[in-house]
Protein backbone atom coordinates (compact mmCIF):
# COMPACT_ATOMS: atom_id res chain seq x y z
CA UNK A 1 0.00 0.00 0.00
CA UNK A 2 2.92 2.15 1.46
CA UNK A 3 3.31 5.82 -0.69
CA UNK A 4 6.71 6.94 -2.21
CA UNK A 5 9.94 5.37 -2.35
CA UNK A 6 10.72 1.82 -1.06
CA UNK A 7 13.44 1.53 1.75
CA UNK A 8 14.82 -2.17 1.54
CA UNK A 9 16.27 -3.87 4.21
CA UNK A 10 19.95 -4.00 2.91
CA UNK A 11 21.60 -7.49 1.96
CA UNK A 12 19.03 -8.62 0.20
CA UNK A 13 20.71 -7.69 -2.99
CA UNK A 14 20.72 -10.98 -5.68
CA UNK A 15 18.12 -12.46 -3.89
CA UNK A 16 15.69 -13.67 -6.69
CA UNK A 17 17.57 -13.60 -9.95
CA UNK A 18 19.59 -17.09 -9.84
CA UNK A 19 19.53 -20.78 -10.00
CA UNK A 20 17.48 -23.44 -7.95
CA UNK A 21 17.78 -27.43 -8.34
CA UNK A 22 16.82 -28.75 -11.47
CA UNK A 23 17.36 -32.40 -12.87
CA UNK A 24 20.87 -33.37 -12.09
CA UNK A 25 21.41 -35.92 -9.57
CA UNK A 26 23.99 -36.24 -7.09
CA UNK A 27 27.69 -36.19 -8.82
CA UNK A 28 29.99 -34.55 -5.80
CA UNK A 29 33.89 -34.24 -6.58
CA UNK A 30 36.48 -33.36 -4.80
CA UNK A 31 38.65 -30.95 -7.73
CA UNK A 32 39.14 -30.22 -11.20
CA UNK A 33 36.80 -27.73 -13.46
CA UNK A 34 34.92 -29.25 -16.39
CA UNK A 35 34.84 -27.20 -19.45
CA UNK A 36 38.20 -29.17 -21.62
CA UNK A 37 37.36 -32.13 -23.50
CA UNK A 38 35.26 -33.60 -26.41
CA UNK A 39 32.56 -31.02 -26.06
CA UNK A 40 35.09 -28.02 -26.66
CA UNK A 41 33.78 -27.28 -30.20
CA UNK A 42 29.92 -27.38 -28.30
CA UNK A 43 30.73 -24.04 -26.81
CA UNK A 44 29.96 -21.66 -29.06
CA UNK A 45 26.93 -23.46 -30.34
CA UNK A 46 25.94 -23.64 -26.65
CA UNK A 47 26.57 -19.79 -26.78
CA UNK A 48 24.72 -19.10 -29.42
CA UNK A 49 21.53 -21.32 -28.54
CA UNK A 50 21.85 -19.36 -25.05
CA UNK A 51 21.76 -16.01 -26.86
CA UNK A 52 18.81 -16.93 -28.94
CA UNK A 53 16.54 -18.22 -26.14
CA UNK A 54 17.81 -14.70 -23.63
CA UNK A 55 16.77 -12.97 -26.58
CA UNK A 56 13.23 -15.07 -27.41
CA UNK A 57 12.90 -14.56 -23.41
CA UNK A 58 13.30 -10.99 -23.47
CA UNK A 59 10.46 -10.67 -26.00
CA UNK A 60 8.45 -12.60 -24.45
CA UNK A 61 8.86 -10.94 -20.59
CA UNK A 62 8.19 -7.42 -22.99
CA UNK A 63 5.19 -8.48 -24.32
CA UNK A 64 3.94 -9.82 -21.40
CA UNK A 65 4.43 -6.71 -19.66
CA UNK A 66 3.22 -4.65 -22.14
CA UNK A 67 0.29 -6.47 -22.21
CA UNK A 68 -0.79 -7.65 -19.20
CA UNK A 69 0.03 -3.97 -16.76
CA UNK A 70 -2.92 -1.66 -16.82
CA UNK A 71 -1.23 1.50 -18.45
CA UNK A 72 -4.90 3.33 -17.72
CA UNK A 73 -6.20 1.97 -14.66
CA UNK A 74 -8.55 5.08 -15.04
CA UNK A 75 -10.11 5.75 -18.07
CA UNK A 76 -9.92 9.20 -19.61
CA UNK A 77 -7.19 12.41 -19.19
CA UNK A 78 -5.25 11.80 -16.00
CA UNK A 79 -5.32 15.48 -13.80
CA UNK A 80 -1.47 16.76 -12.74
CA UNK A 81 -0.44 16.16 -9.43
CA UNK A 82 -0.50 19.87 -7.14
CA UNK A 83 0.87 19.12 -3.67
CA UNK A 84 -0.13 22.51 -3.13
CA UNK A 85 -3.52 21.66 -3.30
CA UNK A 86 -3.55 18.83 -0.05
CA UNK A 87 -0.45 19.77 1.51
CA UNK A 88 0.61 22.94 3.64
CA UNK A 89 4.15 24.15 2.94
CA UNK A 90 5.22 23.31 6.51
CA UNK A 91 4.79 19.62 5.35
CA UNK A 92 6.21 20.30 1.50
CA UNK A 93 9.47 21.68 3.13
CA UNK A 94 9.66 18.90 5.84
CA UNK A 95 8.87 16.18 3.09
CA UNK A 96 11.32 17.52 0.65
CA UNK A 97 14.24 18.45 3.29
CA UNK A 98 13.85 14.73 4.24
CA UNK A 99 14.19 13.04 1.26
CA UNK A 100 17.15 15.63 0.36
CA UNK A 101 19.13 14.36 3.26
CA UNK A 102 17.76 10.41 2.48
CA UNK A 103 19.32 11.18 -1.26
CA UNK A 104 22.96 11.50 -0.44
CA UNK A 105 23.26 8.49 0.97
CA UNK A 106 20.83 6.73 -0.90
CA UNK A 107 22.86 7.08 -4.11
CA UNK A 108 25.94 6.80 -2.85
CA UNK A 109 25.35 3.20 -1.45
CA UNK A 110 24.11 2.35 -4.55
CA UNK A 111 27.28 3.61 -6.36
CA UNK A 112 29.54 2.19 -4.08
CA UNK A 113 27.65 -1.36 -4.51
CA UNK A 114 28.01 -1.59 -8.11
CA UNK A 115 31.43 -0.71 -7.66
CA UNK A 116 32.61 -3.03 -5.32
CA UNK A 117 30.85 -5.65 -6.78
CA UNK A 118 32.19 -4.32 -10.39
CA UNK A 119 35.95 -3.96 -9.02
CA UNK A 120 35.67 -7.86 -7.79
CA UNK A 121 34.02 -9.15 -10.51
CA UNK A 122 35.52 -7.72 -13.17
CA UNK A 123 39.47 -8.00 -12.41
CA UNK A 124 41.25 -10.54 -10.80
CA UNK A 125 40.50 -9.60 -7.32
CA UNK A 126 37.39 -11.10 -6.63
CA UNK A 127 38.72 -14.57 -8.02
CA UNK A 128 42.29 -14.03 -5.97
CA UNK A 129 40.39 -13.27 -2.69
CA UNK A 130 38.27 -16.02 -3.19
CA UNK A 131 40.96 -18.45 -4.13
CA UNK A 132 43.08 -18.01 -1.12
CA UNK A 133 39.99 -18.69 0.60
CA UNK A 134 38.64 -21.50 -0.69
CA UNK A 135 41.83 -22.89 -1.77
CA UNK A 136 42.30 -25.11 1.64
CA UNK A 137 38.87 -26.21 1.48
CA UNK A 138 38.72 -29.85 0.20
CA UNK A 139 35.18 -30.21 -0.15
CA UNK A 140 33.51 -28.66 -2.92
CA UNK A 141 30.18 -27.56 -1.59
CA UNK A 142 32.39 -26.35 1.54
CA UNK A 143 34.80 -24.17 -1.43
CA UNK A 144 31.49 -22.93 -2.79
CA UNK A 145 29.68 -21.43 0.60
CA UNK A 146 32.87 -20.13 1.67
CA UNK A 147 33.11 -18.44 -1.55
CA UNK A 148 29.36 -16.96 -0.88
CA UNK A 149 30.40 -15.78 3.30
CA UNK A 150 33.70 -14.25 1.65
CA UNK A 151 31.47 -12.98 -0.93
CA UNK A 152 28.76 -11.05 1.31
CA UNK A 153 31.75 -10.45 3.92
CA UNK A 154 33.78 -8.40 1.89
CA UNK A 155 30.44 -6.62 -0.16
CA UNK A 156 28.47 -5.54 2.87
CA UNK A 157 31.17 -3.15 4.59
CA UNK A 158 30.77 -1.16 1.11
CA UNK A 159 27.19 -0.60 1.93
CA UNK A 160 26.91 -0.37 5.61
CA UNK A 161 28.02 3.11 6.47
CA UNK A 162 25.76 5.04 3.61
CA UNK A 163 23.06 2.15 5.82
CA UNK A 164 23.66 3.50 8.95
CA UNK A 165 23.92 7.15 6.98
CA UNK A 166 20.31 6.42 5.57
CA UNK A 167 19.33 5.55 9.92
CA UNK A 168 20.45 8.42 11.42
CA UNK A 169 18.19 10.54 8.82
CA UNK A 170 15.48 8.12 9.44
CA UNK A 171 16.19 8.83 13.12
CA UNK A 172 16.18 12.79 12.57
CA UNK A 173 13.14 12.80 11.25
CA UNK A 174 11.50 10.42 14.16
CA UNK A 175 11.04 7.64 11.42
CA UNK A 176 13.00 5.05 13.57
CA UNK A 177 12.01 3.40 16.68
CA UNK A 178 15.01 1.50 17.17
CA UNK A 179 17.63 1.02 19.12
CA UNK A 180 20.67 0.53 17.88
CA UNK A 181 20.80 -3.06 18.71
CA UNK A 182 17.83 -3.87 17.12
CA UNK A 183 18.99 -2.57 14.31
CA UNK A 184 22.06 -4.42 13.63
CA UNK A 185 20.57 -7.43 14.61
CA UNK A 186 17.70 -6.70 11.60
CA UNK A 187 21.24 -5.86 9.28
CA UNK A 188 22.57 -9.71 10.80
CA UNK A 189 19.48 -11.13 9.84
CA UNK A 190 19.17 -9.96 6.63
CA UNK A 191 22.77 -11.00 5.51
CA UNK A 192 21.44 -14.21 7.16
CA UNK A 193 18.68 -15.03 4.59
CA UNK A 194 20.53 -13.92 2.11
CA UNK A 195 23.30 -16.35 2.52
CA UNK A 196 21.37 -19.22 2.75
CA UNK A 197 19.76 -17.97 -0.62
CA UNK A 198 22.96 -17.50 -2.38
CA UNK A 199 24.56 -20.72 -0.67
CA UNK A 200 21.67 -23.12 -2.10
CA UNK A 201 21.50 -21.02 -5.66
CA UNK A 202 25.36 -22.00 -5.59
CA UNK A 203 25.23 -25.57 -4.57
CA UNK A 204 22.61 -26.37 -7.11
CA UNK A 205 24.38 -24.38 -9.93
CA UNK A 206 27.19 -25.97 -9.85
CA UNK A 207 25.73 -29.19 -9.74
CA UNK A 208 24.18 -28.13 -13.07
CA UNK A 209 27.01 -27.01 -14.52
CA UNK A 210 29.29 -30.11 -13.76
CA UNK A 211 26.69 -32.24 -14.88
CA UNK A 212 25.71 -30.33 -17.75
CA UNK A 213 28.99 -28.44 -18.96
CA UNK A 214 27.33 -26.98 -22.05
CA UNK A 215 24.06 -26.93 -21.62
CA UNK A 216 23.19 -25.76 -17.92
CA UNK A 217 22.10 -22.66 -18.85
CA UNK A 218 18.69 -23.97 -19.74
CA UNK A 219 18.47 -26.10 -16.64
CA UNK A 220 18.89 -23.32 -14.33
CA UNK A 221 16.67 -21.01 -16.21
CA UNK A 222 14.05 -23.21 -15.28
CA UNK A 223 15.33 -24.02 -11.72
CA UNK A 224 15.67 -19.74 -11.57
CA UNK A 225 11.90 -19.46 -12.50
CA UNK A 226 10.82 -22.12 -9.97
CA UNK A 227 13.03 -20.34 -7.15
CA UNK A 228 11.42 -17.18 -7.33
CA UNK A 229 7.74 -18.91 -7.59
CA UNK A 230 8.33 -20.87 -4.59
CA UNK A 231 10.36 -18.05 -2.53
CA UNK A 232 7.64 -15.51 -3.53
CA UNK A 233 4.77 -18.76 -1.95
CA UNK A 234 7.27 -19.10 1.25
CA UNK A 235 8.24 -15.70 2.13
CA UNK A 236 5.31 -14.80 4.04
CA UNK A 237 5.89 -18.10 6.41
CA UNK A 238 9.80 -18.27 6.00
CA UNK A 239 10.83 -15.10 5.82
CA UNK A 240 8.11 -12.28 7.36
CA UNK A 241 8.28 -13.92 10.70
CA UNK A 242 12.09 -13.30 10.90
CA UNK A 243 11.25 -9.51 11.20
CA UNK A 244 8.11 -9.19 12.58
CA UNK A 245 5.34 -10.87 14.80
CA UNK A 246 1.74 -11.28 13.63
CA UNK A 247 -1.83 -11.50 15.10
CA UNK A 248 -5.16 -12.12 14.49
CA UNK A 249 -7.13 -8.24 13.90
CA UNK A 250 -8.52 -8.12 17.48
CA UNK A 251 -12.70 -9.18 17.31
CA UNK A 252 -14.43 -5.41 17.09
CA UNK A 253 -16.60 -3.01 14.75
CA UNK A 254 -13.47 -2.24 12.69
CA UNK A 255 -12.76 -6.04 12.22
CA UNK A 256 -16.06 -6.90 11.35
CA UNK A 257 -16.72 -4.00 8.91
CA UNK A 258 -13.33 -5.03 7.17
CA UNK A 259 -14.48 -8.83 6.47
CA UNK A 260 -17.70 -7.74 5.54
CA UNK A 261 -16.29 -5.70 3.02
CA UNK A 262 -14.65 -8.18 1.77
CA UNK A 263 -17.20 -10.62 1.60
CA UNK A 264 -18.92 -7.89 -0.52
CA UNK A 265 -16.26 -7.92 -2.54
CA UNK A 266 -16.24 -11.37 -2.91
CA UNK A 267 -12.51 -11.68 -2.08
CA UNK A 268 -12.09 -14.80 0.31
CA UNK A 269 -10.62 -13.55 3.27
CA UNK A 270 -10.74 -14.89 7.01
CA UNK A 271 -8.60 -13.07 8.29
CA UNK A 272 -6.56 -9.84 8.50
CA UNK A 273 -3.19 -10.03 10.39
CA UNK A 274 -1.62 -7.21 12.48
CA UNK A 275 2.23 -6.92 12.50
CA UNK A 276 3.97 -5.25 15.15
CA UNK A 277 5.90 -2.66 12.81
CA UNK A 278 6.06 0.12 15.99
CA UNK A 279 8.85 -1.81 17.13
CA UNK A 280 11.25 -0.52 13.96
CA UNK A 281 9.13 2.79 12.52
CA UNK A 282 6.42 5.08 12.57
CA UNK A 283 5.69 4.27 9.20
CA UNK A 284 1.98 3.32 7.88
CA UNK A 285 1.76 0.21 5.43
CA UNK A 286 -0.49 -2.99 4.79
CA UNK A 287 0.53 -5.17 2.39
CA UNK A 288 -0.49 -8.50 0.65
CA UNK A 289 2.52 -11.24 0.47
CA UNK A 290 2.17 -14.88 -0.87
CA UNK A 291 -0.28 -16.62 -2.73
CA UNK A 292 -2.70 -19.38 -2.82
CA UNK A 293 -2.33 -21.14 0.87
CA UNK A 294 -0.01 -18.44 2.11
CA UNK A 295 -1.56 -15.45 0.44
CA UNK A 296 -2.33 -12.80 3.86
CA UNK A 297 -3.53 -9.31 4.21
CA UNK A 298 -1.39 -7.36 6.85
CA UNK A 299 -1.65 -3.87 8.36
CA UNK A 300 1.04 -2.35 10.31
CA UNK A 301 -0.03 -1.55 13.94
CA UNK A 302 1.05 2.04 13.32
CA UNK A 303 -2.26 2.04 10.69
CA UNK A 304 -4.43 1.02 13.73
CA UNK A 305 -3.06 3.26 15.91
CA UNK A 306 -3.37 6.52 14.67
CA UNK A 307 -5.72 6.36 11.73
CA UNK A 308 -9.26 6.69 11.51
CA UNK A 309 -11.12 3.37 10.86
CA UNK A 310 -12.72 4.29 7.30
CA UNK A 311 -9.13 5.39 6.24
CA UNK A 312 -7.71 1.74 7.54
CA UNK A 313 -10.96 0.33 5.48
CA UNK A 314 -9.64 2.70 2.43
CA UNK A 315 -6.36 0.99 2.78
CA UNK A 316 -7.57 -2.50 3.26
CA UNK A 317 -9.98 -1.76 0.31
CA UNK A 318 -6.74 -0.90 -1.61
CA UNK A 319 -4.83 -4.60 -0.59
CA UNK A 320 -8.32 -6.13 -1.33
CA UNK A 321 -7.76 -4.85 -4.90
CA UNK A 322 -4.47 -6.85 -5.23
CA UNK A 323 -6.03 -9.59 -3.61
CA UNK A 324 -8.95 -9.22 -6.34
CA UNK A 325 -6.76 -9.38 -9.26
CA UNK A 326 -4.33 -11.74 -7.69
CA UNK A 327 -1.65 -9.40 -8.48
CA UNK A 328 1.06 -11.12 -6.14
CA UNK A 329 0.67 -14.30 -8.55
CA UNK A 330 1.12 -12.43 -11.02
CA UNK A 331 3.99 -10.36 -10.27
CA UNK A 332 5.70 -13.39 -9.07
CA UNK A 333 5.11 -15.18 -12.42
CA UNK A 334 6.62 -12.05 -14.57
CA UNK A 335 9.51 -11.68 -12.19
CA UNK A 336 9.68 -15.83 -12.12
CA UNK A 337 10.24 -15.30 -16.12
CA UNK A 338 12.47 -11.98 -15.36
CA UNK A 339 14.73 -14.33 -13.59
CA UNK A 340 14.52 -17.17 -16.44
CA UNK A 341 15.56 -14.28 -19.03
CA UNK A 342 18.21 -12.95 -16.12
CA UNK A 343 19.62 -16.54 -15.83
CA UNK A 344 19.95 -16.96 -19.45
CA UNK A 345 22.18 -13.47 -19.92
CA UNK A 346 24.34 -14.26 -16.79
CA UNK A 347 25.30 -17.82 -18.71
CA UNK A 348 26.24 -15.51 -21.61
CA UNK A 349 28.64 -13.82 -19.15
CA UNK A 350 29.99 -16.51 -17.26
CA UNK A 351 30.65 -18.37 -20.43
CA UNK A 352 32.69 -15.65 -22.24
CA UNK A 353 36.30 -16.33 -22.41
CA UNK A 354 37.09 -12.42 -22.50
CA UNK A 355 35.47 -11.82 -19.08
CA UNK A 356 36.53 -14.92 -17.53
CA UNK A 357 39.78 -14.17 -18.18
CA UNK A 358 39.64 -10.46 -16.70
CA UNK A 359 37.85 -12.18 -13.60
CA UNK A 360 40.58 -14.59 -13.42
CA UNK A 361 38.57 -17.34 -13.14
CA UNK A 362 38.75 -20.79 -15.91
CA UNK A 363 35.58 -21.48 -16.47
CA UNK A 364 31.58 -20.98 -14.84
CA UNK A 365 32.56 -24.17 -12.88
CA UNK A 366 35.15 -22.49 -11.06
CA UNK A 367 34.37 -21.65 -7.56
CA UNK A 368 36.31 -18.55 -8.21
CA UNK A 369 33.78 -16.99 -10.95
CA UNK A 370 31.47 -16.33 -8.58
CA UNK A 371 32.42 -12.89 -8.18
CA UNK A 372 31.84 -12.36 -11.68
CA UNK A 373 28.18 -13.90 -11.14
CA UNK A 374 27.78 -11.81 -8.33
CA UNK A 375 28.93 -8.61 -10.41
CA UNK A 376 26.38 -10.25 -13.33
CA UNK A 377 23.69 -10.61 -10.74
CA UNK A 378 23.74 -7.14 -9.39
CA UNK A 379 24.08 -5.12 -12.52
CA UNK A 380 20.72 -7.05 -13.98
CA UNK A 381 18.67 -6.44 -10.79
CA UNK A 382 19.46 -3.26 -11.39
CA UNK A 383 18.95 -2.32 -14.82
CA UNK A 384 15.72 -4.09 -14.36
CA UNK A 385 14.49 -2.07 -11.19
CA UNK A 386 13.31 1.20 -13.01
CA UNK A 387 11.17 -1.39 -15.43
CA UNK A 388 10.16 -3.40 -11.91
CA UNK A 389 9.42 -0.16 -10.54
CA UNK A 390 7.12 1.30 -13.72
CA UNK A 391 4.84 -1.59 -13.67
CA UNK A 392 4.47 -1.05 -10.03
CA UNK A 393 3.36 2.06 -9.86
CA UNK A 394 0.21 0.89 -12.79
CA UNK A 395 -0.25 -1.92 -10.54
CA UNK A 396 -0.51 0.14 -7.18
CA UNK A 397 -3.23 2.85 -9.18
CA UNK A 398 -5.49 -0.33 -10.11
CA UNK A 399 -5.25 -0.96 -6.41
CA UNK A 400 -6.30 2.32 -5.84
CA UNK A 401 -9.27 2.54 -7.91
CA UNK A 402 -10.45 -0.58 -6.83
CA UNK A 403 -10.42 1.16 -3.52
CA UNK A 404 -12.81 3.76 -4.55
CA UNK A 405 -15.11 1.86 -6.34
CA UNK A 406 -15.36 -0.55 -3.63
CA UNK A 407 -15.74 2.41 -1.18
CA UNK A 408 -16.91 4.74 -3.26
CA UNK A 409 -15.84 7.16 -0.70
CA UNK A 410 -13.26 9.81 -2.27
CA UNK A 411 -12.93 12.05 0.69
CA UNK A 412 -11.49 9.29 3.07
CA UNK A 413 -9.21 8.16 0.26
CA UNK A 414 -8.02 11.65 -0.57
CA UNK A 415 -7.34 12.31 3.54
CA UNK A 416 -6.08 8.53 3.32
CA UNK A 417 -3.22 9.43 1.06
CA UNK A 418 -2.43 12.55 2.33
CA UNK A 419 -2.07 11.20 6.13
CA UNK A 420 0.27 8.35 4.05
CA UNK A 421 2.56 10.79 2.54
CA UNK A 422 3.02 13.02 5.90
CA UNK A 423 3.47 10.69 8.06
CA UNK A 424 6.09 8.60 5.61
CA UNK A 425 7.62 11.93 4.76
CA UNK A 426 7.07 10.59 0.87
CA UNK A 427 8.83 13.29 -1.91
CA UNK A 428 5.52 15.03 -2.83
CA UNK A 429 7.60 16.11 -6.07
CA UNK A 430 10.06 13.31 -6.73
CA UNK A 431 12.91 13.88 -9.74
CA UNK A 432 12.69 12.00 -12.61
CA UNK A 433 15.76 9.90 -11.26
CA UNK A 434 14.15 9.35 -7.83
CA UNK A 435 10.87 8.56 -9.64
CA UNK A 436 12.61 5.80 -11.95
CA UNK A 437 14.79 4.51 -8.96
CA UNK A 438 12.84 4.54 -5.49
CA UNK A 439 9.44 5.11 -6.46
CA UNK A 440 6.81 1.48 -6.41
CA UNK A 441 4.07 4.01 -6.05
CA UNK A 442 2.92 6.96 -7.65
CA UNK A 443 3.58 9.90 -5.61
CA UNK A 444 1.06 10.65 -3.16
CA UNK A 445 -0.28 14.08 -5.13
CA UNK A 446 -0.37 11.77 -7.98
CA UNK A 447 -2.67 9.24 -6.07
CA UNK A 448 -4.62 11.86 -4.81
CA UNK A 449 -5.52 13.62 -8.07
CA UNK A 450 -6.76 10.65 -9.45
CA UNK A 451 -8.92 9.77 -6.58
CA UNK A 452 -10.39 13.51 -7.81
CA UNK A 453 -10.62 12.13 -11.31
CA UNK A 454 -12.57 9.09 -10.04
CA UNK A 455 -14.86 11.22 -8.31
CA UNK A 456 -15.42 13.56 -11.32
CA UNK A 457 -15.69 9.79 -13.61
CA UNK A 458 -18.20 8.81 -11.40
CA UNK A 459 -20.55 12.10 -10.55
CA UNK A 460 -19.62 12.21 -6.75
CA UNK A 461 -18.94 15.43 -4.98
CA UNK A 462 -14.84 15.91 -5.87
CA UNK A 463 -12.82 16.07 -2.18
CA UNK A 464 -12.62 19.39 -1.23
CA UNK A 465 -8.29 20.34 -0.90
CA UNK A 466 -6.75 19.60 2.32
CA UNK A 467 -3.79 22.60 2.21
CA UNK A 468 -6.34 25.01 4.43
CA UNK A 469 -6.84 22.40 7.55
CA UNK A 470 -3.20 21.84 7.76
CA UNK A 471 -1.79 23.27 10.88
CA UNK A 472 1.00 26.31 10.37
ZN1 LIG B 1 -0.57 -1.64 -3.02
Amino acid sequence: MRAGRSRRVPGDQGAVTADAPAGGGPREAGEGEPGTGPGEAEAPASRRAAAVTTVVLLVLLAVVIVVTTPWHPLPGPRSAPDPALDFGPAQIARSHGFNAALNPPAYAGLVAGLLVVLLLGLTPLGARLLGSVTRPLRFRPLRLAGAAVVLAVVTRPAGLPFDLWSETVLRRYGLSTQHWGAWFSDQATSLGVTLVIWIVVLLSLHLLIRRFPRRWWAGAAAGGFVLVAAASFGYPILVEPLFNSFHSMPAGPLRTDLLAMARRDHVPVDDVLVADASKRTTELNAYVSGFGSTRRIVVYDTLLKTEPPRQVELVVAHELGHAKRGDVLHGTLVGALGAATGVCALSLIMSSPRLLRRAGAESAADPRSIALLLAGVTVLLQVAAPVENLVSRRIEARADTHALDLTRDPATYVAMQRSLSVRNLDELSPSALEYALWNTHPSGPERIAMGRDWARLHHVAPPRPLAKETPP
